[in-house]
This record gives C-alpha cells, structure tokens and sequence, in this order.
C-alpha cells in the first residue's frame, strides 16, 4: 500500500514536471564537480543548486544563495509573473520547492548574491542526467554515484529534482542527496524512494545558537531527521565544525543525546572541520569573508574517538567508509 502511494505520488511529480517543462522550471546550478571524494561513499559528482533557505555565517559556497528565481529575474530568461499567473496549475505548496523558499529568504532578508566569476547554468532533466551517467564506471568501480548538493537542493522545484533522480535511477546510477534539511517534510517523502543515502547537516542543537549562526530555528530541521530516521531512511550525518562554536565535547554529547533519545542511527558521522577556501569568492562578491577557525586535529581526534566510544562509525571529511 506505502508503495503504490509512494508510486502514485511520484508519477504525480513526474507527470507535472513534464506538463511544465515547457515553462522552464529548471533550477541554475552553479557547479557540477567531478571525482569528488567529499561528498558521500565512493568517487562521486556533486551537482550544486542555488538557493538555500540558510544563511551560514561560514558558508563555503555564497555564489550558491541565490535563489533560481532571483537568477531568473536578473537574466530575464524566465517569467516569475507568469508562475504566478498559473497558480491554478501548481502542485501544491509542498511540492512546489522554490517558490516555497523564497518566501523564507525574503524573510531572512538577505537574497544572496550573482557572482560575476560563476557560470550559472539551468539544464534539463535529460541533459542532467546524461552528464552525471557518463562517469558511471567510476561510480561502479567505487561505490560512488551522484550527490545532489548546493545550495538546498530540496527547495528547488521538487518535480524537477524528483524526474531527475528517476533518470538517474534508470541508468543505474546511485543517488544521494546533501540537506540542510529545512525544507517542509513533503519534499522528503517525495524523493524517500529514490534516494540511497542522505548526508543530512547539523550544525548545532542549541536554538537559539543555531538561529544566530544560520539565520533559523534548527525544529524543522531535527523533526525532519527524526521523521526521516523513522521512514526507514539510510542517513550519514554531517556535523561542521567550527573551533569555539560547535566543537566542545559538550556540543557532541548533546547531539548523541538526542540521537538516542530519537532513536536516530546514522550509518556514519562525518566530522566536517572548517576551510577558509572560500575567502576569495567572498572578496569577489563584495563581502567580507567570515573569520572562523577549523578545530586543531587533537581536538578533532578527540571528537571522532567519542563517537566511536558512543557506538558510532565516525572520520574526518566528507569521505565515508561504511
Ligand atoms: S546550509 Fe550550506 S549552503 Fe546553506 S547557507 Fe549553510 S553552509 Fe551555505
């Protein structure tokens, strides 16, 4: 029965973003990088989608926060006014992804920012598709596939990024999808079925922390990944960690604490220490680059030895051995 729903709802998806397709509902993507080794099991290409409902003090990819409607108006490629003229058309909000998102940034106040030095780029399912298959020998070789990253990509359009991982899925290629996860639950539940494993972010469990480094309330965030977890899904938490913010043994300790209390088993823990590599797409953009500090690897050391005490498979970067 949860099958044919899951079945049902996906050509649902499916058929609505082709009745759409024709209005160019694509989102921009501003990176496609390959043989990444960070972004999940085995080689990898991560796809990265703009728009992100966040506002990380320590982002690493701000070219990336625009939203595909902001590009939109910028380039004139598309209609934002005639989306909503076809209001009627609409799936509803919850599959509806960006429009949905840009609600939240506007909230935020901060749109984000064209970066002149970037290739900003929307692609067609198909073409998308055909691009991330033709590495698939590596995937095979490795235990790699595509990594669906940004950016958020489940605030895109939901229909879009579902009919892509179909045709992922039909040539053979394994999926998984990097979150943020403040997107409504639906979005989730869209992609359940098609998606291998989820690298899912938490960035710290104190709210109010949580609200003054990334702009929002982490609830939605933690009662997705409970729902996730319950809905049986394969997740890789990945924890960034800033010194003097996120990395005291008291900040692990409070999120193994609600693991367990959730009853959430991440097949992995990913140790994400900070980089400053982002400093000159900060400059580029007119914005001051933020001043944050990775943890010293003896503290590193220290936090992946807790979460092995704790019964977890944990390492340092993005890799996972599972
Ligand atoms: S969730 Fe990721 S992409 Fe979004 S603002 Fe934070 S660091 Fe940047």
């Amino acid at each position: 029965m949860a099958k044919e729903l899951k079945k049902s709802i996906n050509n649902h998806i499916v058929n609505y973003y082709h009745g759409c397709a024709s209005r160019q509902y694509e989102p921009y993507i501003f990176n496609i990088q390959r043989f990444s080794i960070h972004d999940g099991p085995g080689i990898r290409t991560t796809v990265f989608f703009c728009g992100c409902p966040l506002r990380c003090k320590w982002c690493h990819n701000p070219e990336g926060l625009i939203n595909s409607a902001g590009l939109s108006n910028l380039e004139g490629g598309r209609e934002p006014e005639n989306r909503s003229s076809q209001e009627g058309e609409r799936e509803p909000e919850s599959w509806s992804g960006q429009e949905g998102m840009c609600d939240r940034e506007s909230r935020n106040g901060q749109e984000g920012e064209r970066d002149p030095g970037t290739t900003y780029r929307a692609w067609s399912v198909g073409e998308l598709a055909d691009e991330l298959a033709k590495d698939r020998i590596f995937y095979d070789e490795s235990g790699g596939g595509a990594t669906l990253s940004g950016g958020e990509p489940l605030s895109c359009n939901m229909a879009y990024i579902s009919a892509l991982m179909e045709e992922l899925g039909r040539r053979g290629v394994s999926v998984a999808i990097d979150t943020c996860g403040d997107v409504p639950y639906a979005a989730f539940a869209g992609v359940l079925h098609l998606t291998d494993l989820f690298l899912y972010d938490i960035k710290m469990l104190d709210d109010s922390k949580h609200i003054f480094y990334t702009g929002v309330s982490n609830k939605r965030i933690l009662e997705n990944l409970s729902q996730l977890s319950r809905d049986g899904a394969a997740i890789c938490l990945r924890l960034p960690l800033l010194a003097g913010v996120n990395d005291g043994l008291d900040d692990m300790e409070r999120i193994a604490r609600w693991l367990e209390a959730k009853q959430v088993k991440p097949k992995f823990i990913s140790l994400l220490p900070y980089h400053a590599y982002a400093r000159g797409k900060y400059t580029r953009l007119g914005l001051a680059p933020p001043a944050f500090d990775a943890p010293h690897a003896e503290r590193l050391d220290e936090l992946r030895h807790f979460w092995f005490a704790s019964g977890f498979k944990a390492g340092v970067g993005g890799g996972i051995n599972m």
